[in-house]
């Protein structure tokens, strides 16, 4: 079946060629497909014999939604869609001063292992195809009726393991044509996959890169993240500070926050060494409880012995404040609590 949610203007023209069509037809549909077209019925620019014809070699399946929930006291929105082969993942809109923030996953599932995280626990189950990426952020608006200011790549799965969809998808959100999204809106979140991440630098994009830091040394790095192991910290750092030297954009280092593992004084030392070499931001995330795992957020006064240390040192830091926690929205725990059979 041909992808057309996934297809770049220059790929429409072509199927519609090979469908007797004129070039500027693409044009048409590449422009109702990026404003979230939810049928060809409604493409009304379109020959009707046109869209019969897409409607069968092209079918749209648009996402369905399984389940909503807003948060009652920050506004922030959870979907829970229903993909065309049955699979669901979820997206998360988020209420900022700035405008709204949707937050979508890259993957049904997950196969980075990392121990502190819900979407990792039933393993991978296959790639969300960019098409597919990009529906979750136009379904999300269409459902609102609200513009979207910025796009997290910090759902469910590693976009960086599913690397030329990621990149169709940011293509497909900066056209200006399409969504139109800049891409200093958009920030992509990776656990640190090193090979990709030289890839993602040469590319020379204006995005932001959120790297899923954890922990400052191996042993605990590779503890809490599989992929850390064969590649390191070390490695880590040095893509970091490729990625900067080629793209000039400050990275952001992600450290959730979880007692006794990651949070000693010695910890935060290293940590603020490393965002200095790195240059990067650090954003410290209070862990949310996933029911499967044994770890717990660090307690307040260890939190706040680690800030004084970053505070000391001088480390460029925010504390994030955690929203729609009334409504599992984070870290794929409302997929796991749909796929447990629970009620949400
Ligand atoms: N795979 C990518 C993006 C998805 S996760 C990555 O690793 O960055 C988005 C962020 O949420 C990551 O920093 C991830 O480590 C973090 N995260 C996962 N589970 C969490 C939990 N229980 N509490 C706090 N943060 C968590």
């Amino acid at each position: 079946m041909n992808d057309v949610k996934s297809m770049l203007p220059a790929e429409l023209e072509q199927l519609l060629t090979a469908l007797g069509e004129p070039k500027y037809r693409a044009k048409q549909l590449f422009s109702w497909l990026g404003r979230g077209a939810g049928s060809y019925a409604e493409m009304s620019n379109l020959p009707a014999a046109l869209r019969e014809k897409l409607a069968k070699e092209a079918p749209l399946c648009p996402p369905e939604i399984l389940r909503k929930a807003v948060s009652r006291t920050d506004g922030t929105v959870k979907y829970l869609w229903r993909l065309s082969d049955g699979n669901a993942v979820e997206t998360v809109v988020m209420r900022y001063a700035h405008g709204l923030t949707v937050c979508i996953s890259s993957q049904v599932g997950c196969r980075m292992g990392c121990a502190f995280c819900a979407s990792t626990i039933g393993g991978l189950v296959r790639n969300l195809t960019a098409g597919e990426m990009l529906d979750q952020v136009l379904f999300a608006r269409r459902d609102l009726g609200e513009e979207i200011g910025n796009i997290v790549v910090m759902g469910i799965g590693e976009p960086l393991d599913n690397y030329d969809n990621l990149l169709r998808f940011l293509t497909l959100a900066n056209h200006p044509e399409g969504l139109n999204i800049g891409m200093r809106h958009i920030t992509v979140s990776t656990c640190g996959l090193t090979e990709k991440l030289a890839a993602l630098a040469a590319e020379d994009l204006q995005i932001t890169l959120a790297i899923s830091l954890h922990a400052p040394d191996d042993e605990t790095r590779s503890r809490l993240m599989p992929a850390n192991r064969g590649r390191g910290v070390a490695a880590v750092l040095a893509a970091c500070e490729e990625y900067f030297a080629r793209t000039g954009r400050r990275i952001t280092f992600e450290y959730a926050m979880i007692d006794g593992v990651n949070d000693s004084v010695s910890q935060a030392e290293q940590l603020a060494a490393l965002a200095k070499k790195a240059r990067a931001h650090i954003n410290l995330i209070p862990l949310n409880h996933v029911e499967e795992r044994e770890f717990s957020p660090s307690a307040p006064e260890r939190m706040a012995a680690f800030c004084r240390v970053l505070d000391r040192l001088g480390a460029n830091y925010t504390v994030r404040r955690s929203l729609g926690g009334d409504v599992d929205a984070s870290c794929g725990q409302l997929r796991r609590t749909y796929e447990r059979g629970g009620s949400l």
